[in-house]
């Protein structure tokens, strides 16, 4: 069977088809107008989708070669994001839905990151259960106990601002562009993780706190940049590899008392962060070093995408699981 999804809950727009666990076609349209504002503007978001909407889903469909008449239902992004963007995607997914006759299927952007894992690629294995999924992203910094497909548990959270935020929240003290995490990367790895101490934040064993980091960050920066007005530049690199060598051992901190916690030591990371090289590396190392059994998404399934809304609105589909018509958006959604 053929599911289209479509995601449209923060600023990007995306469309994708899939057939038995296989990615026929991911499209993703970035909004660019974001960046001069420094974060994410939702009037404007939400304007965005609009336009993009149908010529994202067209090229979806082009791209894997099939007709809107083949498709067996549509999937879409209920919440959690923004609610002017989730309008957008629901009731386009809804009339679609209607005028094609087909099933419409509601999916939670937060379990789409952690089921993107049961995407088939080729040389991955999809994970066993139970496993653990870190969900690190732009609105979230979670450890989920994931029992089966649709029963998960949250086991650790942040109980201030999410992994990303830190990231980008970083940058931008650092006069970098938004979002900032992609950057901070780039430039840590030319850098010296060793040469600036940040402290990490204390909190419950599985929970995470991120707001003391970007504070210390501002201190650490407003100090030094008052000895010499060049420091940002002149360090941009090892500041960068520093910022994420504390961030990446904080999270590995984290993971390390929930496989303590719960004995499961199969591990998969989701959400945008789940890009970043430093805990890609870091999670691979743990193979080795703690006998881990680790899952990585490829880049493309890590920040927002539809092709993981399609891959959930296929394992709900096989289970009957349909959305009602008058389903509505919901910016506010639990796990
Ligand atoms: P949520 O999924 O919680 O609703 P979101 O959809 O906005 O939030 P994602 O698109 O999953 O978030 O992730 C975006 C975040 O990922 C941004 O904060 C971005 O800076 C961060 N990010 C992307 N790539 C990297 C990277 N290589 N290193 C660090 N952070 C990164
Ligand atoms: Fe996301």
């Amino acid at each position: 069977c053929y599911i289209l999804g479509i995601e449209s809950s923060c600023d990007d727009t995306a469309a994708a088809v899939i057939n038995n666990g296989v990615v026929l076609s991911n499209v993703v349209a970035t909004q660019q107008i974001h960046e001069e504002y420094g974060g994410v503007v939702p009037e404007l978001a939400s304007r965005a989708h609009q336009q993009n909407i149908v010529p994202v889903v067209h090229q979806a469909l082009r791209k894997a070669n099939i007709d809107k008449k083949q498709l067996s239902a549509i999937a879409f992004t209920r919440g959690p994001g923004l609610m002017g963007s989730l309008l957008v995607g629901t009731s386009f997914s809804k009339s679609l839905a209607m005028g094609l006759g087909i099933p419409l299927i509601d999916v939670n952007h937060m379990q789409a990151h952690i089921l993107a894992h049961f995407i088939k690629v080729e040389e991955q294995n999809t994970p066993n259960f139970p496993f653990l999924a870190l969900t690190i992203s732009g609105g979230h910094t979670q450890i989920v106990k994931v029992t089966d497909y649709f029963d998960m548990e949250i086991i650790g959270q942040t109980i201030d601002d999410a992994v990303g935020e830190a990231f980008d929240k970083s940058a931008k003290i650092l006069g970098l562009p938004y979002p900032g995490g992609p950057l901070i990367d780039k430039y840590a790895q030319q850098g010296d993780p060793k040469k600036f101490k940040f402290t990490k934040p204390k909190v419950q064993p599985m929970d995470f706190s991120f707001s003391g980091l970007k504070t210390a960050v501002l201190y650490f920066v407003e100090k030094e940049v008052d000895k010499n007005a060049d420091f940002i530049s002149e360090n941009i690199e090892d500041i960068c590899a520093s910022l994420q060598f504390t961030i990446v051992d904080y999270l590995m901190d984290k993971l390390k008392n929930a496989v303590k916690h719960t004995g499961i030591t199969e591990i998969a990371i989701g959400g945008g962060v789940s890009a970043n090289s430093g805990i890609r590396n870091a999670l691979k190392e743990a193979e080795t070093k703690y006998g881990w059994t680790t899952h990585i998404p490829k880049f493309e399934y890590c920040t927002d995408n539809a092709a993981m809304i399609a891959i959930v609105g296929e394992l709900k589909y096989k289970q009957q699981r349909f959305a009602k018509n008058d389903v509505l958006a919901q910016a506010r959604m639990k796990l």
